[in-house]
C-alpha cells in the first residue's frame, strides 16, 4: 500500500511517499517558494536529487509538480497515480473537534474551516492541500492527521488558563498544544527501546527544534503540554519567545507605538534565539559565537537550556515521577552540549550521562549509563511516518 503524505506549509510543501507495508521511504521531496518567483521543486530518490525550476503560483501547481515528477519514467517511483492508495495530509489545529486522525469528507473539511481562525497561517494552507487532492485525485481517500489531536487527553486543569470562563466557552481559548504527531513518535519509540508497555510508563518528550515543545506523556497519554492556543507558549524557540509576563505586551506597545501586529511580529519572528543573540535563529550559529566569547549568544543558550530543564522538573510533578526523557528534533537530536547542559541540572535525580553515547548521531540511543534509573534518550522524530501509519490505519477502519 503506497500513501503519499502532505505538509502543506504558506509557501512549501513537503511530501514522502511511503510503501507502509514495509514502511519504506520511496521518494520525498519539497517544493519552495510557492506563490514568490524563484520557486522551485527538489525531488530526492534514492541517492539522487533532482531540482525542478519553475512558476509555481498555488498550491494547486506545487501539487500537480509533485504528482508529475513522481509519475515520470525515468524515475520509476510509480506507474499511474491510482497507485496512491491515500494521502495523509499534516493538519496543524483540530481545535477540540479532532482526538484523532479522521477520513476527510466535506464535513471534515467544514469542522477544519471553522476552527480556523485558532492557526490562520496554517490551516488554510492545510486546507487548500486537501481541495487540490480531492480534485486531483477524486476516488481516493484523504485523511487529516493533527498537530493538537494527541493532546487532547490533556486533563482540564493542564489546559484551562486562568482567564474569565466565557472566553473559553465564546472563543475556545484554551492548551490545545502542538507537534502532537512527534510527541506520540518518539514516546511510542522510547517504549519499545525500553521493552516495557507504554501504558505503564511516565515519558518527558522534548520535541527541540526551530520549534520547540515539550510534553509530559503518562501511560502512553499526553497529560501536559508545553505549547497552548497557539505554537508560541513554552520554550524558547529559534524566533518565539516562549513564556513571558503576558503585561509586556501592553507595557511594549505602550512604550513603542506598536500595533497588534507589530507586538505578533515581535514576539514570533524576532523573539527567542534569535532575538536575545542578535545573530540567528539557527542554534548551530549561536553555539559557534558563543563558544567564542559572545556574551548575547551564551546568554540565548542559557535561556534555552534552563527553561527546558524547569519544564521537565514540572512534568515530573505532573506525572508523580518520570521513567524516560526523550530528546527530538534538529537540536534534540544533533546539539549533544544542549543535552548535557539539561542533563546537569538534572543530576542531583542520579541521571548518569553515557559520554560517549551522548556524541553519537543519527540513530536511536540510551545515553544514559546502565545505573541510570531515569533513562534519557535519543529518538530521531519520523512524523510523515507517522502520518502515514494512521492514514493507514483511518482507512482500513
Ligand atoms: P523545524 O522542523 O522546527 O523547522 P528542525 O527540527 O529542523 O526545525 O530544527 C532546527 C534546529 O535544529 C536549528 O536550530 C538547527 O540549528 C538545529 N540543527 C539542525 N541540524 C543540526 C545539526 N546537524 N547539528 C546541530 N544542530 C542542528
Amino acid at each position: 500500500m503506497k500513501i503519499l503524505v502532505l505538509n502543506c506549509g504558506s509557501s512549501s510543501l513537503k511530501y514522502q511517499l511511503i510503501n507502509i507495508n514495509d514502511e519504506s521511504v520511496l521518494a520525498k521531496g519539497v517544493v519552495e517558494r510557492i506563490g514568490i518567483e524563484d520557486a522551485f521543486l527538489e525531488h530526492q530518490l534514492t541517492g539522487e536529487e533532482i531540482v525542478i525550476k519553475a512558476e509555481i503560483p498555488d498550491h494547486n501547481v506545487a501539487i500537480e509538480m509533485v504528482i508529475d515528477v513522481l509519475l515520470k519514467k525515468e524515475y520509476a517511483v510509480l506507474q499511474s497515480m491510482d497507485e496512491i492508495n491515500a494521502v495523509g495530509h499534516r493538519v496543524v489545529h483540530g481545535g477540540e473537534k479532532f482526538a484523532s486522525s479522521t477520513l476527510i469528507t466535506d464535513e471534515v473539511i467544514k469542522q477544519i474551516e471553522e476552527v480556523s481562525d485558532l492557526a490562520p497561517l496554517h490551516n488554510p494552507h492545510n486546507l487548500s492541500g486537501i481541495k487540490v487532492c480531492a480534485e486531483l485525485m477524486p476516488g481516493t481517500p484523504q485523511v487529516a492527521v493533527f498537530d493538537t489531536a494527541f493532546h487532547q487527553t490533556m486533563p482540564r486543569k493542564a489546559y484551562m488558563y486562568a482567564l474569565p470562563y466565557q472566553y473559553y466557552q465564546n472563543y475556545g481559548i484554551r492548551r490545545y498544544g502542538f507537534h502532537g504527531t512527534s510527541h506520540k513518535y518518539v514516546a511510542q519509540r522510547a517504549a519499545v527501546m525500553l521493552g516495557r508497555p507504554i501504558d505503564e510508563l511516565k515519558i518527558i518528550t522534548c520535541h527541540l527544534g526551530n520549534g520547540a515543545s515539550i510534553a509530559a506523556v503518562k501511560n502512553g497519554q499526553s497529560i501536559d503540554t508545553s505549547m497552548g492556543l497557539t505554537p508560541l507558549e513554552g520554550l524558547v524557540m529559534g524566533t518565539r519567545c516562549g513564556d513571558i509576563d503576558p503585561a509586556i505586551i501592553p507595557f511594549l506597545m505602550d512604550k513603542e507605538e506598536l500595533t497588534i501586529q507589530e507586538i505578533d511580529n515581535i514576539i514570533n519572528k524576532q523573539s527567542g534565539l534569535y532575538g536575545v543573540s542578535g545573530i540567528s535563529n539557527d542554534s548551530r550559529d549561536i553555539d559557534s559565537a558563543a563558544g567564542k566569547g559572545n556574551e548575547k549568544a551564551q546568554t540565548a543558550l542559557e535561556i534555552f537550556d534552563y527553561r527546558v530543564a524547569k519544564y521537565i522538573g514540572a512534568y515530573m510533578v505532573a506525572m508523580g515521577g518520570v521513567d524516560a526523557i526523550v530528546f527530538t528534533a534538529g537540536i534534540g537530536e544533533n546539539q549533544s552540549s544542549t543535552r548535557k547542559v539539561i542533563l546537569e541540572y538534572l543530576s542531583f535525580l542520579n541521571i548518569e550521562l553515557d559520554q560517549a553515547a551522548n556524541q553519537v548521531r543519527k540513530q536511536e540511543i540510551d545515553i544514559t549509563t546502565p545505573d541510570s534509573k531515569i533513562k534519557v534518550l535519543v529518538i530521531p522524530t519520523n512524523e510523515e511516518l507517522m502520518i502515514a501509519r494512521d492514514t493507514k490505519e483511518v482507512i482500513r477502519r
